[in-house]
Parts: C-alpha cells; structure tokens; sequence
C-alpha cells in the first residue's frame, strides 16, 4: 500500500515483522547487512526453550526481502518443531542471504555473514541449506564458532543423513499404505535431485523403485537418466505424473490448492522443507486418501547428523537415530489414522507437547 507523504513524494507502508503473518512468536529477528562484502541476511530465532535454536543458511536469490522474510520466518518455526519431533535438545532458527548462490557468493560475504552470527552469542547456530555448501561453512566458522556442518564441528555435510533418514521415511509410508515396505516395482516421482534428492534417488534405485525425475538444473536430470535409469519430465509435470509416490525434494510450497487435486500417487514423502502452502493443505491430502509424510518428521536426518554429530561419536549412532524416523512417522500415521486427523497436524501436537512447556535456562 502506498501512502501520501508529500505532493510528489510517495513511501510504501512497510509490515514490520512484528506485524508478519508468520510471526510466529518469534524471540529475534535481525536483519544483517554489509555493504563492503554486498551482504544482506536475515537471521530467525523462532524458540529457544529445548536449547540453542540450530538451524541452516539458506543463500536464495529472493524477488524482494519480504519474500525472503516470509521464507525465513517459515523456515525458523519450521526448526523448533523439527528439532523437538526428534528428540534434540535444540531450539529452532534459520537464516536466509538473498543473493545468487551461483553468482553472488564470495568468501568476503560469507564471512561477513559469520561477524553477524557471532554477534548473537549462541542464541542462533547456523549450518548448511540449500546454496550453502560445507566448504562454505568452513569459511563462516573462520568468524564464528556458533556453526556447524564442517569436518571440524562433525561429520561435515548433512545431506548424506537427510537422504538416508527421508528413505527411511519413504520406506515408513509405504509400508503403512502399501502393507509392505519393499519398494521394488514401485514408482516414484522425485522432484529436485541436488545434494539430498539424488542421494535418495540413488537408495530407490538400488531398492528397485522405478524413477521419474525433474529438475530445473539439467545436468542433474541427465545424470539421473544415465546412471539410475530414470525417466525425466518437466518440473511443472512432476506432482501430475501417474505414480505410487510423489518425492519433493526441491523447495517449499509444492502441495498447494492447485497441485493437491493433480496428485495421482497416494504417497507424497520428500525432503523439501515447508511442503504444504497452507496449513489447510494438509487437511486436503487427507481427504483424497492421500499418505502425506509431514517434511520435518521426514528430513530431520541432517540436523540430527549436525547436532549429535560431535567429532568422536560413531557414525552408527547417528545412523541409528536418523533411521529412526521411520519409527516416528509409524507413530504419526497410526494416530492419525486413529484419530482421522491429517498427519501434519499429529507431527505438530507432538512437537508442541516437547517445546512448549519447557525452559531452558542456559539460553
Ligand atoms: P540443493 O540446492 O542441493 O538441491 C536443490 C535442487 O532443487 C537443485 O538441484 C535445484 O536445481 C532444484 N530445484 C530448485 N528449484 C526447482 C524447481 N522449481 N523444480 C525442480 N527442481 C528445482 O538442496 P538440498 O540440500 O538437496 O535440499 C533440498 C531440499 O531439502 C530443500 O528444500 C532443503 O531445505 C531440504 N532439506 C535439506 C537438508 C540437507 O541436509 N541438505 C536437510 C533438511 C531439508
């Protein structure tokens, strides 16, 4: 909305964030600039009752800063829910730095971007999200030691669990639709095949399930065609293609009022974080009988490797933990199924029933 100011001067009315839909409660919000590296962030701390809020660094070429907002904001609740459904004894947060990952990034930005997470003293710990890479975070740890991901913090980057965990998942959602959880003969429609959604890609393949895959970035699509014997289709086609199981491992947004009514497959278990366009999205998978395994239950692999991964802890524990999330996903689609509820709103009742009532006093 524009306001008059002056005869031949307008200003836009700015939301504060305080004013933001996906406010949330929020405990901090900072918007982090500078000009030197041509740095601009946003950094989230949604709750930090279960402990210090740990949650990743998105580097996104947002259309405007109140996309970006929005995203991070989304993204930060998203963390405390996440890291209380799996049991860490960790609080939620998340950053965004709008700009070019491909373009844009230079080690002068990223490690401006460490100064400003240094400055929060604990109360954020970032780690690697989509455009952010380990060697990435070796560069911001140089500034901060409130980061993780990197060969010195742990087991470096988190993907590998991601996936392993988000398979785990997939298996957990077909056994409770299908009776079974052997995936041979079954089809999947995988949408986005970066560092998570081609290591899943890899692990179905093996498992026997039959491929469809997408992706804006070519190579990786070509790649999956030579290598797993996939067969592609346009990003635009992928939750419409007639399949067991729909796969989003790109970004949010992807089960909304236009796609829900498209969907053919009966299952839809990807990585992607905030899958659902609205909380009311979810009410409608339920309705067409569809099995939606809720994202963060799903892709709590990652942050799982990030936050018990302390060097010296044996890979098998953090496996264990992470395959555990097939466990926790039985356990959601039961008492959905028992109480006819949709399945993201069982996953947010038990991660409220962690966080809410706690405090932590050392944060
Ligand atoms: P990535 O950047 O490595 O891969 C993302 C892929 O999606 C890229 O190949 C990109 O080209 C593709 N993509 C982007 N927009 C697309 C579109 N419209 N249609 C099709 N493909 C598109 O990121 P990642 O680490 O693999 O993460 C993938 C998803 O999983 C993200 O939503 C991320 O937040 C979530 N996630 C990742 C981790 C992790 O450990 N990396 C943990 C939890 C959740």
């Amino acid at each position: 909305m524009n306001a008059p100011l002056h005869s031949n001067i307008t200003i836009d009315t700015y939301m504060t964030p305080l004013e933001h839909p996906e406010f949330a409660g929020h405990e901090q919000v900072v918007f982090a600039t500078d000009e030197a590296a041509g740095l601009k962030a946003i950094i989230a701390v949604h709750n930090t009752n279960l402990g210090p809020a740990l949650g990743g660094c998105r580097m996104w070429n947002y259309a405007s800063t109140s996309e970006a907002l929005t995203d991070v904001l989304r993204l930060s609740k998203g963390m405390t829910y996440k890291n209380a459904l799996a049991n860490l004894p960790l609080g939620g947060g998340k950053s965004v730095i709008i700009a070019d990952a491909r373009r844009d990034k230079t080690p002068e930005l990223l490690r401006a971007f460490g100064r400003h997470i240094n400055r929060l003293s604990g109360s954020y710990v970032t780690a690697e999200d989509v455009g952010i890479s380990s060697d990435d975070m070796e560069i911001i740890c140089t500034q901060t030691q409130f980061a993780r991901g990197t060969e010195a913090t742990g087991f470096g980057d988190p993907s590998p669990y991601t996936a392993l965990g988000t398979f785990a998942g997939i298996k957990a959602a077909a056994k409770h639709k299908f009776g079974t959880d052997d995936l041979t003969g079954l089809t999947v429609s995988l949408k986005g095949l970066g560092h998570v959604g081609y290591d899943v890609a890899r692990q179905l393949h093996k498992a026997g399930a039959l491929l469809i895959v997408s992706d804006i970035y070519e190579p990786a699509v070509k790649r999956a065609v030579e290598e797993l014997g996939a067969t592609s289709v346009s990003t635009e086609e992928a939750h419409r293609v007639s399949a067991d199981i729909f796969a989003p491992c790109a970004l949010g947004g992807e089960l909304n009022a236009e796609t829900i009514p498209q969907l053919k497959a009966t299952v839809v278990a990807g990585a992607a974080n905030n899958q659902l366009e609205t909380p009311e999205d979810g009410v409608a998978l339920m309705k067409r009988g569809i099995l939606y395994a809720p994202d963060y239950a799903i892709n709590a692999g990652g942050v799982i490797s990030i936050a018990l991964g302390e060097p010296g802890t044996s890979d098998a524990i953090v496996r264990q933990k992470t395959l555990a999330i097939g466990d926790t996903l039985t356990q959601i689609f039961k008492r959905a199924d028992a109480e006819k509820r949709p399945t993201s709103i069982i996953a947010d009742e038990l991660a409220e029933e962690r966080f809410q009532h706690h405090h932590n006093p050392a944060v």
